[in-house]
């Protein structure tokens, strides 16, 4: 693949506006010499205006509305993202799932829209422990990813993060079996609907840390990281940048 790996921190409801702005400040000089990596940090949205950032640092928002504007009371659109400078913004994330119940359905229709308004969508998907048990965890990657996508006609500007829900926040990290399998999975979905040339990045999410980054990224067909705790704090976040550019030299 020649697109570079991902290494993207989804801080959530972390970091108040001024926060961030040193967060980033700090994170820019600490990434002179990342030249094989891009990084992605998704802020509230409150953090997203005027940051100031270039190559090879990005922005996400962490949720968008599927409608261009309107009555919608503390919505965000995704033209008022890319005004603030975002170039991804991350749906489906297994939180936004659970918590606030959105379904594949409303996730298409937010996908549909980032598409639209040239915003990378970032699609989390991932079975519970409990589907994985069950013997689930393709068919419920299967859904998420069929649905989804649903209308998606061109996927070269969708990313696919494979979160596993018992692997987030857990300190519990997927065995390098079940990342690859789950990888393999998902890349061959997308090329069995979209022609056997379409590759997608996929990005491992769960417990990612400066300890297991290497080896995870070394496994097959992991094309980065979406990572949450770990990207609150700028040494681990900075390490893991670091591990994951030597190990792409050392690929290239
Ligand atoms: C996440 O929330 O997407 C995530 C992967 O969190 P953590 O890295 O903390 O497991």
């Amino acid at each position: 693949m020649k697109v570079k790996p991902i290494v993207a921190g989804n801080w959530k409801m972390n970091k108040t506006p001024s926060e961030g702005y040193l967060f980033v400040d700090r994170l820019k000089n600490l990434l002179l010499d990342i030249k094989n990596v891009s990084v992605i940090f998704a802020p509230p949205f409150t953090g997203l205006f005027d940051m100031n950032i270039k190559e090879p640092l990005f922005s996400a928002a962490q949720n968008c509305h599927w409608d261009s504007s309107g009555s919608y009371t503390g919505e965000i659109s995704v033209s008022m993202i890319k005004d603030c400078g975002a170039q991804y913004v991350i749906l489906g994330h297994s939180e936004r799932r659970q918590i606030f119940g959105e379904s594949d359905e409303l996730i298409n229709k937010k996908i549909t829209t980032a598409l639209s308004g040239n915003i990378m969508p970032i699609l989390c998907i991932g079975e519970t422990a409990e589907e994985r048990d069950n013997g689930k965890t393709n068919m419920i990657l299967n859904k998420q990813i069929n649905n989804g996508l649903k209308a998606v006609k061109d996927i070269k500007n969708c990313i696919v993060a494979y979160e596993p829900v018992w692997a987030i926040g857990t300190g519990l990290t997927a065995s390098n079996n079940q990342v690859e399998e789950a990888h393999g999975f998902i890349k061959n979905t997308v090329r069995e609907n979209y022609g056997k040339s379409q590759d997608i990045q996929v990005l491992y999410g769960g417990s990612v840390n400066e300890s297991n980054s290497e080896e995870l990224f070394n496994l097959n067909e992991v094309d980065g990281f979406l990572i949450g705790g770990a990207s609150l704090n700028l040494d681990s976040f900075v390490s893991i940048i670091q591990i994951v550019e030597k190990a792409q030299e050392k690929k290239l």
